[in-house]
């Protein structure tokens, strides 16, 4: 049973959703609850559910650190506060990190050559957190739900969008909403059912995820050494092990992750430059393809893509999660401002404003990235020479490391109000 929301004046309707949440990821749960909590105290609030199709399983405390982990900025720790899902990630599994280490592979690693970015140039206590993806979704599904949403589990199959509302056909029925917003990851079927377009490439790297256990401490530093066939990261974690992430050619990764784990351990040491010492893998290798895509629109009419729907970049800045937060919160920011103005949230102007304002932020950050990825973990032409002798010249100057800085804090570009400052939770 379906029902028609265009039936309902703004400001009286019982019937279903405004705003109906695909995926529920850290993203998507993440809008879900700002959508929320942002017009909890109007006379009628924004109806938001989230639908979901794989909801991870809550942890046991005293469980393993998940090899599935994310650098979180200054600017996704507010957001989350603002919502009140970081005070539900347990503090004795977020490692937050002082410093970088960045250095290419013609350098030593612990030479003056070595680029570092400390949280204490720019007066910041850490540069961000490491923390495990099913905690960060899991706490702002938490946040969502314990203020009253509702968390639907199903699958979408098919949407059609009409002049005044949307469609959804589920695996567990059919919903319609006044707004869709797209957060179900790089392989979207709100993308595909609404036939917004993307370019996707094919970066022919293949990223390698694991835990692993160093001889010498991690020092709250983020490691990351550019290499001619990729990026090798380390990032500290709350256990005192670190997180990999290897992000290698695939004809570089394939052996790698045939090999024995005595030999990725023995690969790992030296393609490390011994920076942490001896290495032994707590988990298995788990591997994923890299790609860019951006969608050519992040709306549609009555759609909004966020997220990895929307944008999808390359790891080595660990930028992820933190772009789609923002898009979480650029967007509830200007559909509760257009709900307060008794406006429809679904209405073109609105998702307009989002787009524009997103897609400016987004689009060189995804150049500089690619930059990264081409010049520094690639490249041996005059360009890539500049650019490792680049990472040198940075380190010199104290005023483009704040830049940098500021940028990995997620503090640059137009940001979305709860992005700015610490706010009190909305509820
Ligand atoms: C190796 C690696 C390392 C990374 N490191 C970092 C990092 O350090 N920092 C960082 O910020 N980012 C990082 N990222 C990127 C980050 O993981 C993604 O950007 C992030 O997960 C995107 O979140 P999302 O909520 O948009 O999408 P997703 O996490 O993909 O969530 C989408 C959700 O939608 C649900 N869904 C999908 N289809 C449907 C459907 N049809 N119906 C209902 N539900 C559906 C899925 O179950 C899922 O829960 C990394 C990525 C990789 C590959």
């Amino acid at each position: 049973m379906t029902h028609d929301p265009s039936s309902d004046p703004i400001g009286t309707a019982t019937g279903p959703w405004d705003v109906l949440v695909v995926g529920g990821g850290p993203v998507g749960a993440t809008a879900a609850a700002l959508l929320h909590m942002g017009t909890r105290d109007a006379r009628r609030p924004l109806r938001v559910a989230v639908l979901e199709l794989n909801r991870p399983a809550a942890t046991p405390p005293d469980a393993p650190l998940d090899s599935r982990v994310s650098a979180l900025s200054r600017a996704s720790e507010r957001i989350l506060t603002a919502i009140g899902a970081w005070p539900l990630i347990a503090p004795t599994r977020v490692q937050p990190y002082e410093r970088m280490r960045v250095w290419h592979e013609t350098v030593q690693p612990r030479s003056a050559d070595v680029l570092e970015f400390d949280a204490a140039y720019a007066g910041e206590p850490n540069l961000g957190y490491i923390i495990e993806n099913r905690l960060i979704q899991m706490a702002a599904l938490a946040a969502f739900e314990s203020a009253g949403g509702k968390v639907i589990a199903g699958e979408l199959s098919r949407l059609r969008v009409h002049d005044h509302h949307v469609d959804l056909e589920t695996s567990v029925g059919t919903f319609a909403c006044r707004l869709v917003v797209g957060a179900d990851g790089a392989r979207s079927s709100v993308r595909e059912s609404i036939g917004l377009s993307a370019e996707r490439s094919s970066y022919h790297q293949t990223a390698i995820v694991a835990n692993v256990r160093s001889e010498l401490p991690h020092e709250r530093t983020a490691w990351q050494r550019f290499l001619h066939t990729g990026t090798l990261a380390f990032l500290p974690l709350a256990d005192g092990c670190s997180s990999i992430v290897w992000s290698a050619d695939d004809s570089t990764a394939a052996p790698l992750l045939a090999m024995s784990r005595s030999d990725f351990e023995q690969e790992l040491l030296r393609q490390s430059d011994s920076v942490l010492g001896a290495l032994k893998l707590r988990t298995e290798r788990v591997s994923f393809p890299l790609q860019k895509l951006t969608a050519l629109r992040f709306t549609a009419h009555r759609c909004a893509l966020i997220g990895d729907a929307a944008h999808v970049v390359h790891p080595l800045a660990g930028q992820g999660v933190n772009l789609g937060l923002l898009d979480a919160a650029a967007l509830s920011e200007l559909i509760v401002a257009a709900f307060r103005m008794r406006e429809d949230p679904g209405a073109q102007s609105v998702l307009r404003r989002y787009e524009r304002w997103r897609k400016s932020d987004i689009e060189p950050i995804a150049l500089a990235i690619d930059g990264f990825n081409r010049h520094l973990a690639h490249g041996a032409g005059p360009l890539s020479r500049i650019a490792q002798r680049g990472l040198a010249l940075v380190n010199r100057s104290d005023e483009v490391k704040r830049f940098f800085i500021t940028r990995a804090l997620g503090l640059g570009g137009e940001l979305p109000r709860l992005a700015r400052e610490r706010t009190a939770p909305l509820h």
